[in-house]
């Protein structure tokens, strides 16, 4: 053999995956992600995601879950966390015995929720208080412009759903930062302390209301919420709202080959479920979505995926065939469809290049991420990475390797290790990331449309 066959033959070649589609697949990979931009714009929050996903899911003739319920196979049932997590099932031929195939994602992204005292008047401005959810650079969310969202349960118990600055009619919001010419001290700090969370303050107005007294632009702005939505300032006692970044998925390059938006991690990969699932008939094992809330803090939490939510779903549906939740557990799959760093060259010092996943080599598989000597991993075995390579392989998707940075650099997690304390073969996956956890976040489109074939394989595996 020449060296060029033994290299053909024993040495992994991966590939661009653009030169890889046919003109066909090339076409299905932009419609997929025309579908994705339209649940990206829509969807902001985890309540947005949560709502969007009963809408279609309903539309699709899926049906609540109730316990007791009977069950047939390609029955569709969905399973709504208190608005704030969802989780989806398509019931398949085979006994529940015999295990689940799980893709979880989160639909919860880093933003600057209110706190709960939010509006104050300082300077004869009007201003939100906040305080960050998840990780973020705080210096990265100063003068880029700025939409609330949320919800607000008012003192009568209605609930009133809130989106400002989203509409091209509509006023937006922003952070101020120092002018560089007075920035001599600001300068010399660290990039983690040249803006503090106590000063992510959000400009809300400057108009003074027509009076006497003090907190005339306050009380202005409190006037205007109170004639819109019927606002009184104790309503921010039972809110939910928050600041995220304003503005709609673009498309990124000359090539048009990439996706910015607000969010992608994680609902790049929760809509890659979502849109695999519905594409779902009657698979061999029951086929099952998830989308959690709270995994940015850790997964806690009644949304999150460490609440007991999703054994009072899973069980529900195994006590309709008489089987025990241990039984269906010890014998599922979980896809934790989570995004990975991609490769930067902007930053190559972090990462070990021939273990990082890169933009357009597909879905990136990651075997553990964790931190130091991979301190909180659920680090997959063989035969879980072995599974998960032959379902993608027999299925055609293009699939990458993937780690979260050099050894010692850093770290994070996903739900994988939640997932694998239920007894759960789990093994991560999901959309490489540029800019991860920016107020804008970049992905390629091929990576999100081999993450959705990625998991129609694991759904049908
Ligand atoms: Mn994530
Ligand atoms: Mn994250």
């Amino acid at each position: 053999m020449t060296a060029d066959e033994l290299r053909e033959s024993l040495l992994m070649n991966p590939k661009n995956g653009l030169t890889l589609l046919s003109a066909q697949e090339r076409e299905e990979m932009e419609r997929y992600c025309l579908r994705y931009r339209e649940f990206i714009d829509a969807c902001k929050t985890e309540r947005e995601a949560t709502a969007w996903a009963v809408k279609k899911a309903e539309a699709l003739g899926y049906k609540p879950f109730q316990p007791g319920m009977a069950i047939q196979p390609g029955d569709k049932i969905y399973y709504n966390n208190r608005d704030k997590a969802i989780a989806l099932a398509v019931v398949g031929s085979k006994s529940l015995a015999e295990g689940v195939n799980i893709c979880a994602a989160h639909v919860d992204s880093p933003r600057m929720d209110l706190k709960p005292n939010p509006l104050y008047e300082d300077g004869e401005i009007a201003y939100f208080k906040t305080h960050y959810y998840g990780g973020i650079k705080k210096y990265q969310w100063p003068t880029i412009p700025l939409a609330l969202h949320g919800v607000v349960y008012r003192k009568d118990g209605t609930v009133l759903t809130i989106t400002i600055g989203e509409d091209d009619n509509d006023p937006v919001l922003m952070v101020s930062d120092l002018l560089i010419h007075l920035s001599g001290d600001q300068m010399q700090k660290t990039l983690a302390k040249g803006i503090t969370g106590e000063q992510l303050n959000v400009i809300l107005g400057t108009e003074p209301l027509d009076g006497e007294g003090s907190d005339l632009v306050k009380l202005n702005i409190m006037k205007l919420l109170n004639e819109k939505y019927g606002l009184i300032e104790s309503d921010f006692q039972s809110a939910e709202l928050t600041m995220v970044p304003a503005g709609r998925c673009r498309e990124v390059g000359l090539d048009r080959s990439l996706l910015a938006a607000y969010g992608h991690d994680d609902r790049v990969c929760a809509y890659a479920e979502l849109d695999a699932l519905f594409a779902v008939e009657t698979p061999d094992k029951t086929a099952v979505c998830i989308l959690a809330d709270k995994e940015e803090i850790g997964s806690v939490g009644i949304s999150g995926m460490q609440s007991q939510f999703f054994e009072r779903f899973i069980d529900g549906l195994c006590a309709a065939q008489g089987v025990k939740l241990a039984d269906c557990f010890a014998n599922s799959f979980c896809l934790s469809a989570d995004v990975s760093n991609a490769y930067d060259p902007n930053f190559p010092e972090v990462s070990d290049k021939r273990n990082n996943s890169c933009l357009n080599y597909g879905v990136a598989i990651c075997k553990y991420t964790g931190s130091r000597g991979k301190s909180g991993a659920s680090d997959a075995s063989a035969e879980a990475m072995g599974h998960v390579r032959t379902t993608l392989n027999n299925a055609g998707v293009i699939w990458q390797l993937a780690t979260l940075g050099k050894v010692d650099q850093g770290g994070g997690g996903t739900v994988a290790a939640y997932m694998a304390n239920r007894n759960i073969v789990t093994v991560d996956a999901g959309v490489p990331v540029l800019s991860m956890h920016a107020p804008i976040e970049l992905v390629a489109k091929l990576d999100c449309y081999e993450t959705m074939l990625a998991c129609k394989a694991i759904y049908l595996a």
